[in-house]
């Protein structure tokens, strides 16, 4: 099947005289006719539903269709796009272990990794984007268990040439895990690339309409978990009486893992209702990410040739800095998040949002409806003019979340908010 089949008929196959749409299975248990039952269930998990801290039917459906998409093994969705990173992260590292990331990606990412991990003990080096691949390589460090990138970055909108780093990563026998939030499998597929594990944050472009936070990890199945620097997949957990994943689920140990593991004992899964909805904006979200992309590159090349703007990044647009890797990852557009700098500095961006109309000023992207950030005054504003610069954040930067309104009042809008800047 096609994306767009996928995103109506994954994950959910009724059966005669059942729903038509997958229901809401609003139970956190499930009854069984005997104790030897249950106790089969607690020796292999993977046998029947038990308690929704870690596995409900209307998730399961979603985290099917999911990785249908991505095409991968299996999936497991999680309350946000937070939790994702750190399980993802987690399912293969203890205090002690190290990894590698990029270090354009998501600021809630940064943070999770160059504090909150290194206070678990977990280290993470950074690498940047002029190193040579040998300089990359010396990053590598005997505890190295990942190496971590962002397709399209948020907010800098750098692209992550996912296959250069996942032969480094192959080379060491690491895994690269690749956060697709931005891009969507409708966009890019980084598996295809040699990427092993892909995260969402689902609360952006899947969900799509600005209702719920969530987030999801899709294994490939590809990674060789048995090549000896993963012990937690190929030794016997002794919290499942001896299991070894590796041994017992073959290509999804990664995660059946993460759910019978890491799920089991912190919890963090989505319920129900936030599923269903989130299966609403999938089952669009392969039309929505054609209108985004196409309302994008026309904002984008409206913005370029406007005489209060600076800069414009976007990668879809010839001559962006990232336009080649983007005509390689992202053949079908460059999804819908414009970074602009206004002329003025943060005087003048500031006037710019406080006149837009139609487009709202919210701390979000990839909402359905138009939105503008202006990350000096907001996200960053403890930065002075200096600090942001350092940060790669000028003080007239706004980074403008095209929605799926009609284009030309997208354009108006802006065009009269400029107007007010003297
Ligand atoms: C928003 C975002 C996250 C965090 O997701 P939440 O659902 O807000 O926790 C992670 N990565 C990227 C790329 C994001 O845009």
């Amino acid at each position: 099947m096609k994306d767009e089949t996928k995103c109506l008929h994954s994950g959910y196959h009724p059966k005669n005289s059942e729903p038509g749409v997958m229901p809401i299975v609003q139970s956190t248990t499930y009854r069984f006719d005997s104790t030897e039952d249950i106790a089969a269930v607690f020796d292999d998990p993977t046998k029947a539903l038990i308690y929704s801290r870690f596995g409900n039917p209307t998730v399961m459906a979603v985290e099917e269709k999911i990785s249908d998409l991505e095409g991968g093994v299996g999936a497991m969705c999680t309350t946000s796009g937070q939790a994702a990173n750190l399980l993802a992260i987690l399912n293969i590292c203890k205090a002690g272990d190290h990894i590698v990331s990029s270090p354009e990606i998501y600021g809630g990412t940064i943070n999770l990794f160059a504090i909150t991990l290194k206070r678990l003990g977990i280290e993470t080096s950074f690498t940047n984007e002029d190193m040579t691949d040998e300089e990359i390589e010396a990053l590598i460090q005997p505890n190295t268990k990942a190496f971590f990138g962002e397709t399209i970055a948020n907010p800098a909108l750098a692209v992550f040439d996912i296959e250069r780093y996942a032969k480094i990563a192959h080379k060491h026998g690491l895994p690269l895990i690749v956060d697709n939030t931005f891009a969507t499998p409708i966009l890019c597929k980084p598996f295809e690339y040699g990427c092993d594990i892909v995260t969402h944050s689902t609360s952006k472009y899947m969900d799509g309409h600005a209702l719920q936070t969530g987030g999801v990890i899709v294994d490939s199945g590809n990674f060789p978990w048995d090549n000896g620097k993963f012990p937690e997949m190929t030794e016997p957990d002794p919290s499942y009486h001896g299991i070894s994943y590796t041994k017992q689920y073959g290509k999804a140990a990664y995660i059946i893992k993460a759910r019978m593991q890491l799920m089991r004992d912190f919890g963090c899964y989505p319920s129900a209702h936030s599923a269903f909805l989130l299966n609403l904006g999938l089952e669009t979200l392969a039309v929505r990410m054609k209108q985004y992309c196409e309302n994008a590159l026309k904002v984008a090349e409206y913005l370029k040739t406007c005489p209060y703007v600076e800069k414009v990044e976007y990668p879809g647009l010839p001559g962006d800095h990232y336009y080649d890797l983007a005509q390689k990852y992202l053949k079908d557009g460059a999804s819908g998040v414009i970074s602009i700098v206004v002329k003025g500095g943060k005087e003048n961006a500031m006037t710019f949002m406080n006149h837009v109309k139609l487009a709202c000023n919210e701390v979000h992207v990839a909402d359905i409806r138009t939105c503008v950030l202006h990350p000096a005054s907001e996200t960053h504003r403890q930065l002075t003019d200096e600090q942001l610069v350092a940060a790669g954040i000028e003080p007239g930067m706004v980074r403008v979340s095209v929605g799926l309104e009609n284009v030309d009042d997208i354009i108006a809008d802006l065009d009269q908010a400029f107007s007010y800047i003297k």
